[in-house]
């Protein structure tokens, strides 16, 4: 798959450029696609079972396992974390979707959310997990990542750096794989999560890549003035949409990195959009409700 690569600007002497993943033209866009791809062609070949996956109710994974459920006519669950959520499905746009593209919701609360991966969590939502093609949190599992393998190919060889955003480490650890030994890998992660770097470990023994965590803005959705302006900013200048979760964090940080002279790693960088624009909606309602700015 051809994906288009913008060029941004030269920003003392490097030259930045950004893959459109959030502009291929299947439906469900960014690394999710990339993240679902190979598990939605496990779960058809185990006699279409039913998909059954975790996440919060901003979830980009949880949209795009929605989507990418009606649009291949498998049944899919969500486990919402939050049982609050029960109550004002219709605060969230991506629950609002979710259950438009008939994905069935779990909520439950934030301690029975952490449990997900213990054998007692089934019993206390009562389903049998033979019956599911589970997908982790995040959609990071092994056939995640050999569709993250395929964002970088050998074209991309001329660029000296990769940067993506990291969630759960999936994407980044497919980059690592598929990247050569001149090219350097950086992830800007978009929360706090002091066991990220060895998640990622487990995945990959290249040692070319950093994790950097300057710019979580707080952590996992928070954010500040100064990144919406810069987002918005961004949109002014150079008429691309970044969503505020990921990849807004990320180029703030390269963008930030390069004009204080702290990038020591390369001209060329390749940047990945890896898209996250159906959180922006959800975004705006809840800085409303704060009193706060909101993306343009
Ligand atoms: C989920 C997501 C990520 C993080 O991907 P991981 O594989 O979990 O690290 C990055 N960007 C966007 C837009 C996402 O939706």
């Amino acid at each position: 798959m051809k994906v288009r690569t913008d060029f941004i600007c030269e920003l003392n002497q490097k030259k930045l450029w950004l893959r459109r993943e959030d502009l291929i033209k299947e439906k469900v866009k960014g690394n999710k696609f990339r993240k679902l791809k190979y598990n939605l062609i496990e779960a058809k070949k185990n006699n279409s079972r039913s998909i059954l996956t975790f996440g919060g109710a901003f979830s980009n994974h949880l949209y795009a396992t929605a989507l990418s459920g009606k649009i291949n006519h498998i049944k899919t669950y969500g486990v919402v974390r939050g049982n609050e959520w029960k109550e004002k499905i219709n605060e969230s746009q991506t629950l609002i979707n979710c259950v438009k593209y008939g994905m069935t919701l779990i909520f439950v609360s934030r301690e029975i959310f952490k449990k997900k991966n213990g054998k007692d969590f089934w019993k206390i939502i009562k389903l049998n997990p033979s019956k599911f093609y589970v997908i982790p949190e995040g959609g990071t599992n092994e056939l995640a990542l050999k569709g993250c393998l395929e964002m970088l190919s050998e074209n991309d060889y001329v660029y000296d750096v990769i940067c993506c955003p990291v969630g759960t480490g999936g994407t980044i650890a497919g980059l690592i794989k598929s990247s050569i030994t001149k090219q350097k890998v950086i992830g800007f992660s978009a929360l706090n999560n002091n066991s990220l770097k060895s998640e990622i470990d487990k995945y990959t023994d290249k040692k070319k890549w950093i994790l950097n965590d300057q710019y979580t803005f707080g952590g996992y959705a928070k954010s500040n003035l100064e990144l919406i302006y810069f987002i918005n900013n961004f949109k002014k200048k150079f008429n691309i949409q970044l969503d505020p979760i990921y990849t807004g964090k990320m180029l703030f940080g390269i963008f930030d990195l390069i004009n204080k002279n702290k990038w020591s790693w390369g001209k060329n960088i390749l940047i990945f959009h890896t898209g996250g624009k159906q959180g922006i909606e959800g975004f705006n309602k809840r800085q409303i409700k704060k009193g706060l700015s909101c993306i343009i």
